[in-house]
């Protein structure tokens, strides 16, 4: 049997890597690096790179480092180190020994920096922050030259070194490469390498008051580290000029390539941390990992599965072009999972009181239940059945319009597992509101069929009053109401927040085989949707589940509009 035919073809950058393994480039080796920078918790956009930059290193017989991109004290904490180890490990990858921190390199680079002064390729800028802007000009005006760019390598080295030693206050001075204040690229126009700032570092606390920028930091890190194959975003393509002036102008061991493809968008989500970080600071989601947050912990806490996430991170492939995926895509994949995977129950969210007339009183029958229809081996289960029942408040209406098939007074349906069962009367309170169904059953109907051939319309869900465990199940929708939050209201993304994105139901009624579900054990309730245990608010005598994804799937309505 051969399967090359139905491989797809590699994506860029995996051509890329098999064309330089070709070629025998950096001795056969493949490296990869995820460096995440410590200031927020990873989100699904992360989860693309993740699976790009271990995925290929796994697929090509390489390896990929933990990086945090830990450059700038201010914004990062101990907090979001550990939460991001969590998730990289979650999502199903192991960075084995090789967990490093750009601050462990503060040293190294900034011995590379005197040597980018001791060659005449970097001068220490008396200018402010201000002033630097203006002589850098614009993307139609070349910069001009600071005053200060003609420093005597000597001059520079004694300052850049009373800069270390915190003679300055912050903003005084800066590093800044000599490259060309008329290039082209605004990024080449003398960049600044390195900044004053007495804060304190979470690794290296007051070590150090002069701190690396970012795109000095990475490159060299990526050569420290023998990065092969260094994958990013495309907002990175205007650094890689710079990128490669510092490898190639310093006596690096290892010399990186940079490789950038489109980030992951999605609709009806935000994902920069800087509004995941305002969404937690002004209340309005529970934290980093609520259940309604683009992030790995809270996909995690919803119940969607590191499988469902893989998944999705391949179907969405890795190109050089911006697009925007729809969020359907992401909940198609972890319904698919959950399908295969999850155990079926029966659990009443809204529960209306059936009692069936003529079923003896004190009389419980174990009925037989498939746990998953789409794997025999998961087996069989045991359900109570007895003369006081809960069924779904929206499986009855007293005058059915034409289309709902489901219980009415007169009519019969189907019990799940169990009998044929008829509304033969209501009772309702003082407001008229339908507070209990009268009911008979059919003996005869035992399974679900009628031996006259009988038909009926609808099978509902059901669970025995007295043996079903109460809990608390929380509906969640989308967060935004919006394909592109805040794009109406001038970026204010806050404005199209779906004020009814969390519905949180109290009195339900779950199966007894409930009462053993752990945190993160996940289920489809039968005709409501798939569900997890919270991992966080959930106790073995009070239990909550989170629904992670309703049965409905609109992405295959969505790709068959697309085919017409
Ligand atoms: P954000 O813009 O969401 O605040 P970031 O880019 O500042 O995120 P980093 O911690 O620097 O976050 O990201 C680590 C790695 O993840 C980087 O290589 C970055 O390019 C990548 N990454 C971040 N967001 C996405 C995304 N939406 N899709 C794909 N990769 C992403
Ligand atoms: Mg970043």
């Amino acid at each position: 049997m051969s399967t090359t035919e139905s491989t797809p073809p590699l994506d860029f950058i995996r051509q890329i890597i098999a064309d330089d393994l070709k070629a025998g480039k950096n001795d056969g080796r493949v490296m990869t690096r995820f460096p995440p920078e410590p200031n927020g918790y990873l989100h699904i956009g992360h989860a693309k790179s993740i699976c790009l930059n271990f995925g290929v290193a796994q697929e090509f017989g390489g390896l990929c480092n933990l990086r945090f991109d830990d450059t700038n004290p201010t914004k990062e904490e101990v907090e979001y180190v550990e939460s991001i180890q969590e998730d990289v490990r979650w999502l199903g990858f192991d960075w084995g020994e090789r967990l490093y921190f750009a601050s462990d390199y503060f040293e190294e680079l900034y011995q590379y920096a005197i040597k980018l002064i001791e060659t005449g390729k970097a001068y220490v800028d008396d200018l402010s922050a201000d002033e630097i802007r203006e002589y850098r000009g614009t993307l139609i005006a070349p910069g001009k030259d600071s005053p200060y760019r003609q420093r005597p390598v000597a001059e520079n080295l004694d300052l850049f070194q009373r800069m270390r030693a915190g003679e300055f206050p912050d903003g005084a001075r800066v590093l800044r490469a000599k490259i060309d204040m008329a290039s082209p690229n605004l990024n080449m126009r003398d960049p600044v390498l390195y900044r004053i700032l007495h804060a304190e570092h979470h690794r290296t606390g007051n070590k150090w008051c002069i701190y690396p920028m970012y795109d000095y930091a990475h490159p060299l890190s990526d050569a420290l580290e023998g990065i092969t194959h260094s994958i990013c975003t495309l907002e990175f393509e205007d650094h890689r000029p710079l990128y490669d002036w510092l490898v190639d102008n310093l006596p690096v061991p290892y010399r990186p390539y940079q490789y950038e493809f489109a980030r992951l968008n999605l609709s009806y989500t935000v994902m920069s941390k800087r509004k995941l970080l305002q969404l937690v600071n002004e209340g309005f989601v529970s934290g980093w990992d609520d259940p309604r947050m683009p992030t790995l912990s809270g996909l995690r806490r919803r119940g969607y599965t590191p499988e469902a996430v893989r998944h999705f991170c391949e179907k969405i492939g890795v190109g050089r072009r911006e697009n925007i995926v729809d969020l359907a895509l992401l909940e198609y994949c972890v319904r698919e999972d959950l399908n295969r995977r999850a155990p079926r129950v029966m659990a009443v969210l809204r529960p209306l009181k059936v009692v069936i007339e003529n079923y003896p009183e004190g009389q419980v029958e174990e009925l037989e239940a498939v746990n998953n229809p789409e794997d025999p081996a998961m087996g069989t289960r045991k359900v109570p059945f007895s003369r006081e029942l809960y069924i779904e408040q929206e499986d009855f209406l007293e005058e059915p319009p034409k289309k709902f098939f489901r219980l009415a007074p007169g009519r019969e349906v189907r019990l799940r597992y169990a009998y044929y069962l008829k509304c033969v009367g209501v009772v309702k309170d003082e407001t008229g509101k339908v507070t209990e169904l009268r009911c008979t059953y059919d003996p005869e109907t035992k399974g679900g069929y009628a031996p006259d051939g009988r038909q009926v319309k609808a099978t509902l869900h059901w669970v025995a009053a007295a043996q079903a465990v109460p809990g608390e199940v929380r509906l969640y929708d989308r967060l935004f109401t919006q394909p592109a939050p805040g794009e109406e209201h001038g970026g204010d993304f806050k404005a199209d927040l779906n004020p009814d994105s969390l519905e949180v139901l109290r009195d339900c009624r779950l199966e007894p085989s409930l009462a053993g579900a752990r945190p993160g054990d996940f289920f489809q309730f039968e005709r409501m949707g798939y569900f997890c245990v919270d991992a966080k608010d959930s106790a073995p005598a009070a239990p909550v589940f989170n629904r992670t994804v309703t049965l409905r799937d609109p992405w295959a309505k969505i790709q068959q509009a697309g085919k017409k």
